[in-house]
């Protein structure tokens, strides 16, 4: 078990706390801040304990290889865009300081004392953010005392801020741990990787087969049975020799399907029925199929009325579901409604839920179904990759023992 926030002593202690501030901004001004409310409970117990907290967060990506995009990129993500909105749900001034290291930052810290916040500029303003530089690592290291990784969305990746400090504090004797959110994801995650109630049973949707196969391949093995919703359904169905139409395939991915599906075990479940449509955008037949079959020039863009209800006799049973993917392309209010249904039958069932994935996270909240779920994981890519990586992620592999 790896050690929390409330295994270290914090009081009067600077604490470098990373988190994800990666909000989304329209004109200058914070869109969403769910994940800025996310961070609010480790927070608020290093000001409830005295800390002194200095926050790093990335913001948007920066891309340094290219001057006239980075220069774009710099002026859209500044973390000073972010800081009021931080002030205004911490309750408490929080200063903004426009460097992410050097002089400036290092007598701000300095000065600090205990409950004051301190938030630095976006993380990625460092070339050497993303390459896990050493200096860079070595500075925020400098800074403080102890170490905190709250920022789930980016455990799967080695950056300087999520590992790079981590591992230079550890060698220095300095206290490591992760906080409140990232506390809950590994728990609640960890609970469809391993000591799982039974039947376990995963929905799998999405738009990908190639971006979902080392996920099949991990929960195959734990699952008893893995739905499949989304276009993944329709590579699936052409590589067992079924009339797909105009629908969404990965044809290099045939061969893989097939193979798959063969050793699976019938643990795979395709949709039976389909919505089928001319025509995505502007559609002149909307229409259940007639089976599983998809009549030439037609799109599958969700799954049918037999699909749902044999999804739903399925779901009812479970004991703990892990759901990964849409079930179709259901930003289109007029193709959401499998992606609705299922959301609204696990929401239902009393059992152990966990969504993982962007948009089946955005499609939860969109049906506002999420506070039904066990947990709605605020990491897209981190959680696929916990769950592909049997519970591993770099982020959270560096961080101490309790
Ligand atoms: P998640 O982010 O939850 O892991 P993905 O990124 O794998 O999900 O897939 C989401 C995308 O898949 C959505 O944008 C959705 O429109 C698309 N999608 C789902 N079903 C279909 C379909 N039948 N045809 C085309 N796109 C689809
Ligand atoms: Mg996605």
């Amino acid at each position: 078990m790896k050690k929390k926030i409330y295994h270290v002593d914090v009081n009067n202690k600077v604490v470098f706390l990373r988190a994800d501030f990666n909000v989304p901004l329209k004109d200058g001004e914070v869109k969403n801040a769910k994940r800025i409310t996310a961070e609010l409970k480790t927070i608020q117990y290093l000001l409830d304990n005295n800390a002194k907290i200095v926050i790093a967060s990335h913001l948007g990506k920066v891309k340094h290889s290219d001057p006239e995009k980075k220069i774009e990129d710099i002026k859209k993500n500044n973390m000073a865009f972010v800081a009021p909105k931080v002030s205004e749900l911490v309750g408490k001034q929080v200063k903004f300081i426009d460097a992410t290291r050097g002089d400036e930052v290092a007598n701000a810290v300095k000065e600090m004392q205990p409950k004051d916040i301190i938030l630095l500029q976006n993380t990625r303003y460092e070339v050497g953010e993303e390459k896990n530089d050493a200096e860079l690592s070595s500075f925020w290291a400098s800074l403080a005392d102890v170490y905190c990784n709250d920022a789930f969305g980016t455990c799967h990746r080695a950056h300087a801020s999520t590992y790079g400090v981590a591992e230079v504090m550890k060698q220095q004797g300095k206290p490591t741990c992760i906080g409140y959110l990232v506390e809950k994801e590994v728990d609640s995650l960890g609970k469809c990787i391993s000591g799982y109630q039974t039947p376990y049973i995963v929905v799998l949707g999405g738009s990908k087969v190639s971006d979902k196969i080392k996920m099949i391949e991990g929960l195959l093995p734990k699952a008893e049975k893995v739905l499949i919703g989304g276009a993944m359904s329709y590579t699936f169905l052409k590589a067992l020799g079924h009339n797909v139409g105009k629908s969404l395939v990965e044809d290099d991915r045939l061969e893989y399907a097939k193979d798959l599906y063969e050793r699976c075990n019938d643990k795979i479940v395709l949709p039976v029925d389909h919505l089928l449509v001319d025509d995505i955008a502007n559609p002149t037949i909307i229409k259940n199929s007639n089976g599983i079959e998809i009549d030439d020039g037609l799109i599958a863009v969700d799954v049918g009325e037999e699909t749902k209800k044999l999804y739903a006799s399925i779901i009812e049973n479970a004991k703990t579901i892990f759901w990964n993917g849409p079930m179709g392309i259901f930003e289109d209010e007029r193709y959401a409604s499998g992606t609705k249904f299922v959301c609204e039958t696990i929401g239902n069932t009393n059992c152990f839920s966990v969504i993982g994935g962007g948009d089946s996270a955005t499609a939860v909240e969109k049906f506002k179904y999420e506070d039904k779920f066990s947990h709605v994981s605020t990491g897209g890519g981190a959680s696929a990759e916990l769950i592909e990586n049997d519970g591993h992620l770099p982020g959270i592999d560096i961080i101490d023992e309790e």
